[in-house]
């Protein structure tokens, strides 16, 4: 076993063991543009998290992989049309930005299986308004607005890095933001923050859940 998907999962959990000082930490093993095969090898090497970002994509494998019961993390762009197909089968929705994506996702007919899903709020760290993420001057509002959602969980906050911008220091002004959406709900302490790339400094800022992709399951077919 020389490169597979199976022995860099296990390099880095390796790798992941010495880094997180006894802290608990949730890896999510992002799995987009890679066949559902991927996935169930690293589950059968144990794996249980998974993250996509594209549906219907994301729909079609975790259908394909009902059986393993594993919990998926939607962790891409929410379309406010789609945000109910999503919920469906996301255990974990990692981008809330807006009040009226919360509206959505509490939409439907009487009678409708409604899960309720674990949310994130999705902060956008640069100055581009057309980035995804909501601005830190309404996080209060949609932290609150989800906190009271009867389809929704609020567990924390969720961010990507800029880019050029060092990630340690837009980590740092998450893990305040963050501290923020915990005076709201003291459960609601997950951080989401930290790719291949950049996994490191948002450990060393807190970070409760990395979303890795490449650094385990190699290059994706085509860029995202
Ligand atoms: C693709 C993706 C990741 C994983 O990125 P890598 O650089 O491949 O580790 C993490 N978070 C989000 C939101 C993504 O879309």
């Amino acid at each position: 076993m020389t490169d597979t998907p199976a022995a860099r999962l296990a390099a880095f959990l390796d790798e992941l063991e010495g880094a997180r000082r006894g802290r608990e930490v949730t890896l999510v093993v992002v799995t987009k543009l890679h066949p559902a095969s991927l996935v169930r090898e690293l589950a059968e090497a144990g794996h249980r998290h998974f993250g996509e970002s594209r549906h219907p994509e994301s729909r079609d494998k975790a259908a394909e992989l009902e059986d393993l019961g594993l919990t998926w993390h939607f962790v891409g762009q929410l379309q406010r049309k789609k945000a109910r197909q999503v919920a469906r089968y996301a255990d974990v929705l990692h981008s809330i930005d807006s009040v009226d994506l919360v509206e959505a996702l509490e939409g439907g007919e009487p009678g409708d299986e409604r899960p309720v899903r674990d949310a994130l709020v999705q902060i956008n760290l640069t100055d581009d308004p057309g980035r995804g993420g909501v601005a830190p001057a309404g996080l209060d509002a949609l932290a609150e607005r989800v906190a009271a959602s009867p389809a929704l969980r609020l567990r924390g906050v969720m961010a990507v890095a800029p880019l050029g911008e060092e990630p340690a220091r837009a980590f740092e002004r998450l893990a305040s933001l963050a501290e923020r959406v915990r005076s709201i709900d003291p459960d609601a302490d997950w951080i989401s923050a930290g790719m291949s790339g950049d996994w490191r400094e948002a450990l060393d800022h807190g970070a409760t859940h990395l979303r890795i992709g490449t650094a385990i399951t190699g290059n994706r077919a085509t860029g995202l």
